[in-house]
């Protein structure tokens, strides 16, 4: 046990970093409980690109083993626009031979996750919307819908997610915009192994307003992306199958057996991003983490491996420190510089690929290619796409298996 003791810890949202959270937490000995919304927690969203940074925190959950057995092996990133024109090209080779991300279904990440979260002491309390946490500074204690209140903890970690609702009655000043762009996704076997690259995360591309994307994430299967403006992703809007069908076979003719798949099964699932942006990550003893403080497009591929990574530095940062208030400190100190990059590159590179700026296509698709083959920018890009920078001119190094090194 750290200097600072045994807490009482209450996370709020059994997502990707939620668990991760309350789990790093229980096993280092703090009494922790989770609450969730939902009566069954489970996954929300597509499959999902984990980063070697995100697999080292996995590894440290002790679930290396079943992600790697669970995911797809993914060498790097190959986008193309129309004309076959390579705009994007990267491969995580460059960077150390042995390095690689993973495809994973994110079905098959929530299950491992919750597994893991269940096999620790931390108490999961389902069914529990909360709608309030108060904090004298020192303590916290959370409201729930019904009016039930828990607590009081030492610290209350809020991981409710992008739409985050505690987020803006926590702090007023933060801000998170919803994209003018979404995507719809479905995950399609691939039985014929017709992937076309079946170790790459890859894209087509025709101008800022069609873009389809295949990632495969495991067990034969495969996640299709397509982006579409967030006033056709409201509920209720329908979506036209067969014009997408029309539209995605004309993109990616190659890919027709996935696309054909998609269209009779017809059950696309929706996403809207926000662009989440705080003054400041925590009020007094509640810290906010994953896409609740930092939610951006998922254009980069690092969403839940920073929600990963920011589940492990709070536990390093509270084995470390004396009391709450310094832990925090010692977090925001890690954490920020890289989160705060990854919030704006994502801003900045989003409409090269979602938007109705279509004179940003014709940029793009001059200049990533080339950008793409020079040394400097070829390291640049890949590491960012690794989840490596620790801001625009400073990187982490993988070590020669390829892995990210934790921070103890
Ligand atoms: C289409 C798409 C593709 C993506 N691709 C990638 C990728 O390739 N790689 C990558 O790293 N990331 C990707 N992401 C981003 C990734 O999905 C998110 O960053 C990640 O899911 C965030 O995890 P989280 O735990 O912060 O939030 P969430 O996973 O949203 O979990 C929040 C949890 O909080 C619960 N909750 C909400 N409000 C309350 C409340 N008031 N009380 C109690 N519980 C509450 C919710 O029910 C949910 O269980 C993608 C996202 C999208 C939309």
């Amino acid at each position: 046990m750290s200097p600072i003791g045994t807490l009482e810890v209450g996370v709020v949202g059994c997502g990707i970093a939620g668990q991760a959270a309350a789990t790093f937490l229980a096993d280092a000995g703090h009494r922790v409980s989770i609450f969730e919304r939902f009566v069954e927690p489970g996954p929300s969203g597509a499959g999902l690109l984990l980063q070697p940074t995100g697999l080292a925190v996995l590894r440290r959950l002790g679930l290396g083993d079943q992600v790697e057995r669970s995911g797809a092996r993914i060498d790097g990133l190959l986008g193309l626009n129309h004309l076959k024109h390579v705009v994007l090209d990267l491969a995580y080779a460059d960077l150390r031979e042995a390095a690689y991300g993973l495809g994973i279904h994110r079905g098959a990440l929530f299950g491992l996750l919750h597994e893991r979260l269940q096999r620790s002491a931390a108490r999961l309390v389902t069914g529990a919307e909360i709608v309030e946490v108060e904090h004298d500074g020192r303590r916290a204690t959370m409201v729930d819908k019904a009016g039930g209140r828990h607590g009081p903890f030492d610290l209350v970690v809020v991981a409710d997610g992008a739409h985050s609702r505690l987020r803006e009655r926590l702090m007023p000043r933060a801000t998170a915009p919803l994209y003018p762009w979404g995507c719809i996704w479905a995950t399609v076997p691939d039985a014929g192994k017709v992937a076309i690259a079946p170790a790459m995360l890859q894209q087509r591309l025709r101008g800022t307003t069609t873009m389809m994307g295949l990632l495969p994430v495991g067990q034969d299967l495969v996640t299709l992306f397509w982006s579409l403006p967030a006033a056709a992703l409201e509920p209720g809007q329908p979506i036209d199958v067969e014009a997408w069908r029309t539209n995605a076979l004309s993109l990616w003719p190659e890919a027709a057996a996935l696309i054909e798949h998609a269209a009779g099964a017809g059950n696309f699932a929706r996403a809207t991003y926000r662009q989440v942006t705080l003054p400041h990550w925590n009020e007094g003893p509640v810290l906010l983490i994953g896409d609740a403080a930092h939610g951006t497009s998922p254009q980069l591929g690092q969403g839940a491996n920073l929600g990963l990574l920011d589940a492990h530095v709070l536990s390093r940062a509270l084995a470390a420190s004396d009391d709450v208030a310094a832990a925090l400190a010692l977090f925001v100190r890690r954490r920020d510089s890289s989160v705060r990059f990854y919030r704006q590159a994502s801003h900045l590179l989003t409409p090269f690929f979602q938007s109705d700026l279509s004179l940003l296509a014709l940029v793009r698709d001059a200049l990533m290619g080339p950008a793409c083959m020079a040394p400097g920018l070829r390291t640049m890009m890949t590491t960012t796409l690794a989840g490596l920078r620790r801001g625009w001119f400073s990187t982490a190094e993988l070590d020669a298996e390829g892995r990210y090194p934790l921070e103890d």
